[in-house]
């Protein structure tokens, strides 16, 4: 999608507060990189919480730089939370976490996700077995879906046998 194609796209989907930014961000773009720049929004949903705010990521050059609330959204009607404002932030962050870490001897190491879900599993069977399903509780995440929320309570009920189930949402 061109820089002309972007700004058509995104001009009557963009929410409240945002039209200094945009204009800025497109004058600079087209100022500096005479609209050759790869320049684009994509709709998508925030992944904060259960809300389902529909909202605009603004990526230039395949990196994410901002966060527009969408108009059109019957959902959000052109707000987001002071998380939804942000949303673009964390993906880029040098702290975020993108592989298992397992503590051994005293430090935390980077692991397989095979070996981290075999250790994972067998330390939770180690405490069942040593001190009764009931030591053990699983909560979900406001990220999950309903079908994975779903199949973390029948691994709790009829994996562990225990009933210590929530989720995040409900608190
Ligand atoms: S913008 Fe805020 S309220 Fe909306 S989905 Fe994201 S975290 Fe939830």
């Amino acid at each position: 999608m061109s820089l002309t194609h972007s700004i058509g796209y995104v001009k009557n989907d963009i929410g409240y507060g945002s039209s200094k930014s945009l204009r800025l961000s497109i004058t600079f773009a087209t100022e500096v990189f005479g609209g050759a720049m790869d320049y684009r929004f994509v709709r998508t949903t925030c992944p904060y919480c259960g809300c389902g705010c529909e909202m605009l990521l603004e990526v230039e050059n395949g990196k994410l730089v901002g966060t527009y609330p969408s108009k059109t959204s019957r959902m959000n009607n052109g707000k987001l939370c002071i998380k939804g404002w942000n949303a673009h932030e964390f993906v880029h962050s040098p702290d975020r976490l993108t592989k298992p870490l397992i503590r051994k001897n005293g430090t935390l190491q980077e692991v397989s996700w095979d070996e981290a879900f075999d250790f994972t599993a067998s330390r939770l069977a180690e405490i069942r077995d040593n001190h009764g399903p009931d030591s053990l509780s699983f909560l979900t995440s406001a990220r999950c879906t309903n079908e994975e929320s779903y199949l973390m309570q029948k691994l709790c009920r009829a994996g562990f046998g225990v009933n210590h189930v929530d989720h995040c949402a409900r608190l």
